[in-house]
């Protein structure tokens, strides 16, 4: 395949090797398959309350297996919590049910140059271990005549935070759904965030921050990326 060539062969060549890998070789390197979370087809065949029950269960079990004491009072109610938890909040972004319903207005204001919504603190969870990302997101948009409530554009962000996450799909999934909000290209999005999989285990190190970027349609423009830029910067 020459350099440059189609990116969906490059793709498939991509995921032929990810396939290939145990996970013992893929290791602590975290791989990013693609924009959307990898849901299977039957993910809300359970309802949330047959979820809850079950990840109880077998959360009882993980923490049987691993010798705690579930007769303890302070252990007791932990399968209950965390599947609570799962569930009604850090995973709540998997099921679309949840997802922000978002009004649209008319650009009264005319207001035709660029919008930032910066320093939008998000939690999210790495799917590759399961502990926290924590984090910083910038969203950009130039409006084409349509515009959103500000809360909105934090509502997005936290509902794709609330899903297992690698962080460059949680960037693509939040500047995809903006751009089909507000029918432009023309949207930005920044993330700037710490993985507790690199700080708390692993490499053990505790000040490299990850960021990634979504630029669209006129955020390509070296210009325009640099008015982005110092807004953010401040
Ligand atoms: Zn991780």
């Amino acid at each position: 395949m020459k350099l440059g060539d189609t990116t969906l062969e490059t793709l498939v060549d991509s995921q032929d090797i990810i396939h290939s890998l145990t996970h013992e070789e893929i290791g602590d390197d975290h791989l990013y398959t693609g924009l959307e979370t990898p849901m299977k087809p039957d993910a809300f065949a359970h309802s949330d309350e047959e979820k809850k029950e079950l990840i109880a269960l077998l959360f009882a079990q993980i923490m049987d297996v691993m010798g705690l004491d579930l007769n303890d009072d302070s252990l007791r109610g932990t399968p209950q919590r965390v599947a609570k938890m799962y569930i009604d909040e850090i995973f709540s972004g998997l099921n679309p049910k949840n997802k922000p319903k978002v009004a649209l207005f008319d650009n009264k204001y005319r207001y035709n140059q660029m919008l930032v919504e910066k320093n939008i603190t998000f939690y999210s969870n790495c799917e590759h271990h399961f502990v926290p990302i924590v984090g910083k997101a910038h969203v950009a948009y130039i409006s084409s005549g349509r515009v959103i409530g500000l809360s909105k554009l934090n509502r997005i962000v936290q509902f794709y935070a609330k899903r297992p996450q690698v962080q460059e799909r949680l960037t693509n999934q939040i500047g995809v759904e903006l751009q089909t909000l507000l029918d432009t290209e023309d949207v930005a999005v920044i993330i700037d965030a710490k993985h507790l999989c690199v700080s708390s285990r692993g490499i053990q190190d505790d000040t490299s921050a990850t960021v990634t970027s979504f630029y669209g349609g006129a955020f390509n423009d070296p210009l325009k990326l640099a008015e982005l830029q110092q807004y953010i910067a401040d």
